[in-house]
């Protein structure tokens, strides 16, 4: 997995890439032997043999460039439209260099995506230490990536949870919530088990399970570190803490502070 990238620098990259290519055929092009052309077999029910320009060929090139500049530009609206247009252009090197204390959880946080380790994430530190932006950054990297990504909202999810009892429709949002986290590779968890949503934790522990099952990675943002959220809930109820517990450790979880720091812009 590239990690070191954000949305915007990878289309700056793209947009340097296509205004350098090289006209022409490539002499040394091994697919095509140099002549600019392949032979390709069109597969059932056609069964035919065509020849195409092979993509050492400028156009080629072009129409490939082109492609991941409009999917590149897709992911970029889709991120508009989940997190609004802040913070769009952090990637981990920007990030460490405004943020000099978080080094080190950054470059946790790579080898982590990628030696595409099994364990799932919580990120802990106090509000406004920067984990949501933490967050952002690896939702653009696992999408250009072609991971796919839940950025799962827990306030909503919770709020809906409190509606349960009145609402059908709270019921049918639960359940729709719920299926799509069940249908991708991460689950982003922002502002997570900070307080004890008792309502919510019976979908928490099948999101858990099934991330389990399923072999998905989650990795969650929390104001609080693991020991005070297994207290919160435990202040509640302490089955209810154990039960949390077990499942929290089942998602191999690696903590990671997120450290307060100056900012060094
Ligand atoms: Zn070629």
């Amino acid at each position: 997995m590239k990690t070191n990238f954000c949305i915007k620098s990878f289309l700056i990259s793209l947009e340097d890439e296509k205004a350098n290519i090289p006209s022409g055929i490539d002499k040394n092009c091994k697919k095509c032997e140099g002549r600019g052309e392949v032979d390709i077999m069109l597969p059932s029910p056609m069964n035919k043999k065509i020849t195409v320009d092979c993509e050492c060929t400028s156009d080629e090139k072009l129409e490939i460039i082109n492609t991941k500049i409009l999917n590149a530009q897709n992911t970029l609206k889709k991120y508009h439209k989940i997190f609004g247009s802040f913070e769009d252009d952090f990637n981990f090197e920007k990030y460490k260099s405004v943020y000099k204390e978080s080094n080190h959880l950054i470059e946790i946080i790579e080898k982590y995506l990628i030696y595409n380790m099994p364990n799932s994430i919580l990120l802990t530190g106090e509000s406004g230490t920067g984990k949501t932006t933490i967050l952002k950054m690896i939702w653009q990297i696992l999408v250009l990536n072609n991971q796919s990504v839940f950025y799962f909202n827990s306030a909503k999810f919770e709020n809906l949870n409190y509606q349960a009892f009145t609402l059908v429709d709270a019921n049918k949002g639960i359940r729709n919530m719920i299926e799509y986290a069940k249908q991708v590779d991460y689950i982003l968890m922002d502002d997570h088990l900070c307080k004890p949503h008792k309502n919510a934790l019976d979908g928490y522990y099948e999101i858990f399970d099934n991330a389990r099952a399923y072999k998905q990675k989650i990795i969650m943002a929390s104001n609080i570190n693991y020991n005070e959220i297994i207290d919160i809930y435990k202040s509640k109820d302490s089955l209810m803490a154990s039960r949390l517990d077990v499942r929290l450790k089942g998602l191999n979880l690696i903590e990671c502070e997120v450290m307060k720091s100056e900012v060094n812009l």
